[in-house]
């Protein structure tokens, strides 16, 4: 384990917030302790090394690296993945037609290999993914050397341990023109005080950091890019919602309907302010 100061403001003036567990692995004296900084940003702190992480992604049930089966809960999964796909590339394509694309963190592909049949030259980086399929694919960020005109993370830029690296990555890797696309669980989600410590996107210690607007838009400037389009993601509410149950009875089947329908309303009228997922369009300064 290792203790970090604010990635943000570099500064040891947090305070302890809240303690969670791991959802694959719930024993008791299994708790990770996440703080609140001054500057509003709240983080896991200590946190496994980047050496120490990898178990804790090993676990089969890992969403991003599960095999979808036939149940109910997948068909609706699968069916709002395809939705949310066609969204990203909507977004993107107010600002690019076309050009080269680096998926940071993509997982298996999908989204990467919709962007490929869209006509866009895409690159795929995932560093626990074992990606066998037709797109350029990297484990290692460090040996990709083309320049981008789109650079997207979804879910992903939680995961990482060195912020100062991978903006200087992005920075030396974006052309002048180009846009990064990413999208992160929203602190301020609305779900979060249905679940509390149980929220499934705290997701420790995977989760290294729980953003909101503020603490985004502080991050991103920080490393010399400024935002131009934010959009709610409001499809990501039912996901937490379904993931932080664990198990559906009809209970809980009520339960989230009606808190699902809350978060609806909420990102309809405040937007990323209560959404559950901030997606945010930039560019460098
Ligand atoms: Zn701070």
């Amino acid at each position: 384990m290792e203790t970090i100061n604010c990635p943000i403001c570099e500064t040891k003036d947090f305070k302890d917030y809240i303690s969670v567990g791991d959802r694959f692995n719930e024993h008791e004296d299994n708790q990770f302790n996440i703080v609140k900084c001054n500057c509003g940003l709240i983080f896991l702190n200590p946190r496994p090394t980047e050496d120490e992480i990898s178990q804790y992604y090993e676990n089969a049930d890992y969403d991003p690296h599960r095999n979808k089966g036939n149940s109910l809960i997948d068909v609706l999964y699968s069916l709002v993945q395809q939705v949310a796909l066609r969204f990203k590339h909507f977004v993107i394509i107010l600002n690019h037609q076309s050009g080269n694309l680096l998926d940071i963190g993509g997982g298996k592909g999908e989204f990467a290999e919709f962007m490929s049949l869209k006509g866009f030259d895409t690159t795929l980086q995932d560093k626990f993914s074992n990606y066998n399929g037709n797109i350029e694919f990297y484990n290692n960020l460090n040996e990709i050397e083309a320049k981008f005109d789109i650079i997207t993370m979804w879910h992903a830029l939680e995961h990482i341990h060195e912020l100062d690296k991978i903006f200087e990555f992005l920075n030396d890797k974006l052309n002048k023109n180009g846009i990064f696309v990413l999208a992160v669980p929203n602190h301020n989600a609305v779900e979060r005080k249905y679940f509390k410590e149980k929220w499934a996107p705290y997701d420790a210690p995977r989760h290294l950091y729980h953003f909101d607007n503020n603490s985004l838009t502080k991050l991103l400037n920080k490393h010399n890019f400024k935002i131009v389009r934010k959009n709610a993601l409001v499809h990501d509410s039912f996901y937490n919602i379904l993931l932080s149950h664990k198990s559906l009875d009809f209970i809980k089947f009520i339960k989230s309907i009606i808190i699902g329908l809350n978060c609806f309303i909420n990102t309809f009228f405040f937007g990323t302010k209560k959404s559950s997922t901030i997606m945010v369009t930039c560019k460098k300064y």
